[in-house]
């Protein structure tokens, strides 16, 4: 089973990428945020406590998410691959993460690291609330993500550069040309 990490700071085109490799591999995605997404759309109690924190651009509590993900896992079973979007967040969550998996007889086999400038990031996340209208696409709410990101989740490339399983893609060009540097790097873990 290939278990692979889509990582990168929001508008980094995690969800984009997510979908061309689906398309190609047939893996199974995971994001943690179309969940909470989901959560929210629901209604339930549960859903007004994530949508409070997702409309401030922070994170959702590792218990929540780590609970939210191992339900996800179970119902899925046996699957040819998975594509963790969005996940994992923290550090916590990355080493909760390894022992979900090792309980479950695999691993991550490589985390897909897009590398995109600071200014790219915040001009795609604009123009992606002119298109879907995401709630947390405002430009207030979207520097704070991007300062939770550097603070809390930029971290965890370290986790799995230390067990040589970082691989850094360049994260800026055309979805194609994006997508064709990932697809190297997935070909190789055939
Ligand atoms: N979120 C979270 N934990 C997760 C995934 C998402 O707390 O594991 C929350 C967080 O507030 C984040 C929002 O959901 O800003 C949107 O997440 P998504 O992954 O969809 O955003 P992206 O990084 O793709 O812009
Ligand atoms: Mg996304």
């Amino acid at each position: 089973m290939i278990n692979i990490v889509i990582f990168g700071p929001p508008g980094s085109g995690k969800g984009t990428q997510s979908k061309k490799i689906i398309e190609k591999y047939g893996y199974t995605h995971i994001s943690t945020g179309e969940l909470l997404r989901q959560e929210i759309a629901s209604g339930s109690e549960l859903g007004h406590q994530v949508e409070a924190i997702i409309s401030k651009g922070e994170l959702v509590s590792d218990e929540l998410i780590i609970d939210i993900l191992s339900n996800e896992l179970d119902r899925l079973g046996n699957v040819p691959g998975i594509i963790f979007d969005g996940f994992p967040r923290t550090l916590n969550q990355a080493s909760e993460l390894k022992n979900m998996l090792s309980d479950r007889g695999t691993a991550i086999s490589a985390l897909l690291f897009l590398d995109v400038p600071h200014e790219v990031l915040i001009e795609r996340l604009l123009k992606r609330k002119s298109i879907d209208g995401r709630a947390d696409d405002t430009m207030e709410v979207i520097e704070n993500r991007l300062r939770v990101y550097q603070q809390q989740t930029a971290p965890v490339v370290e986790f799995y550069r230390k067990q040589g399983k970082l691989r850094t893609i360049d994260g800026t060009g055309s979805v194609d040309e994006i997508f064709n540097r990932i697809d190297k790097v997935l070909q190789e873990l055939q």
